[in-house]
């Protein structure tokens, strides 16, 4: 299949751990790497965020990135990027020119909105089919951010919209699925295939960070409130007053100055002190992925507890790295750490509850084991990205097959299947 897809903020080439830049460039870069090793010849469309970069880049002979222009060449934070999505669908149907993809693949509502406008111009006069991964939503994220939630007020009638227009969703999670139905949207025309895990980089075998003497906590992800990191800061005082002084909270993500500027690590570290823990907590800023298997491995535990999550990637990593994962019963989480089988889940915003969580695993290396080597088993089996691919492609299937019963226009030549 000749495959399009859209990242409008997140590029499968930005470095991760930043305020934007998350689980949403991991999964496109590893989605479309996966495709092309399956034999697609796919290209990820994305916008040009500084003025430096190339307008295509091969990652791979069947894979390439191409940097649109559309809006200001600089960074711009993905919540005011909507004006720019004509621009970028333009930029798409450009490259298309007279030989449109078999199928494109919108990752953000934004970039749904982007494919949509796409396709809907009928390159080559062929109505390219749609298929739409949302990451997150905004119904969850207003009900749990409220006034906080930045998004453009025109997320509350696109985003449906883009559901409800979309020929196939593909939801990460079973939560996402009933949440697609609240949102009104027909769930036979929604399948799930989860986010994966780079297996090949994320395994117990291998070196460690080996830079702590303490039992471990780590917490990795983009440091922003509803990650949940003030929450095991919170936790920690009940795992000192129970006698588990011999810890160590490592902290990882944030602005690569994350121990300075970033306005959530000063939170963080106030937090700290005014409880009393900041000889237990390092944030160690942005880590490179390279750098990541070994800090999963130095871990004792790995603590999850965001107030909403859509999927997760970092549950995932640890549990490829063998290490139990605490992890709030919440979205993606829910799928994908099994409780008492790969981790613990605890009830979301409840410190006290992380830390009965966290001492029970601080309090049995068997336990850990027992849990991390589940997690491991189960990261293999069913989180590996070719499985993933094959579940997506399924899905591209469905969406090609759907228009074509719709009466659609057969493709154009370089279209064919
Ligand atoms: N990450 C990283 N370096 C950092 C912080 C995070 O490589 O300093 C990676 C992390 O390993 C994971 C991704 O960023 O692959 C975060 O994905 P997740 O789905 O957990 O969260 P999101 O950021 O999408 O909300």
């Amino acid at each position: 299949m000749k495959i399009s897809m859209i990242s409008e903020h997140a590029s499968p080439l930005a470095a991760l751990g930043g305020v934007d830049a998350g689980g949403q460039n991991v999964h496109v870069a590893a989605l479309s790497s996966a495709l092309a090793r399956r034999g697609h010849r796919v290209t990820v469309y994305t916008r040009r965020d500084a003025p430096g970069l190339p307008a295509r880049v091969q990652v791979h002979p069947r894979l390439e990135v191409v940097h649109v222009d559309a809006g200001p060449a600089e960074q711009v934070p993905k919540d005011e990027l909507l004006p720019f999505m004509g621009e970028l669908a333009d930029g798409v149907v450009q490259d298309w020119g007279h030989s449109p993809p078999h199928v494109v693949h919108g990752h953000f509502w934004m970039s749904g909105v982007a494919a949509l406008d796409a396709a809907r111009r009928e390159p080559g006069g062929f109505r390219v089919p749609v298929v739409q991964t949302f990451h997150a939503l905004g119904t969850v994220k207003r009900r749990h951010q409220g006034a906080a939630d930045t998004s453009p007020a025109e997320r509350r009638f696109l985003e449906p919209s883009v559901g409800r227009s979309a020929d196939r969703i593909v939801a990460t999670c079973s939560d996402e699925v009933f949440e697609l139905r609240a949102m009104g949207i027909d769930t036979r025309r929604v399948s799930i295939a989860p986010c994966g895990v780079d297996l090949d980089l994320f395994s117990s075998e291998g070196p460690a960070d080996a830079t702590s003497r303490f039992h471990r906590i780590l917490s990795v992800g983009r440091l922003v409130p509803r990650k949940g990191v003030d929450l095991v800061i919170r936790a920690l005082p009940y795992l000192l007053n129970a006698g588990f002084d011999d810890l160590e909270l490592l902290i990882v993500g944030g602005g690569a100055d994350a121990g300075g500027q970033d306005p959530e690590a000063r939170r963080l570290l106030d937090l700290a002190r005014e409880l009393g823990v900041a000889g237990h907590v390092e944030l160690r800023g942005q880590v490179p992925r390279d750098a990541m298997p070994g800090i999963f491995r130095s871990a004792d535990a790995v603590v999850c507890t965001p107030w909403y999550e859509p999927f997760g990637i970092v549950p995932l990593e640890a549990m490829a790295c063998g290490v139990p994962v605490v992890a709030a019963a919440v979205g993606g989480l829910t799928d994908s750490v099994v409780d008492r089988g790969t981790g613990l889940h605890v009830p979301p915003k409840d410190p006290e509850a992380i830390a009965d969580a966290l001492g029970t695993l601080l309090a049995s290396p068997d336990l850990r084991t027992k849990l991390g080597q589940a997690g491991e088993r189960r990261a293999k089996a069913r989180y590996s990205w070719s499985r993933v691919a094959a579940e997506t492609e399924k899905a591209y299937q469905l969406a090609i097959a759907g228009t074509a019963d719709a009466g659609s226009m057969e493709p154009m030549e370089g279209a064919a299947l």
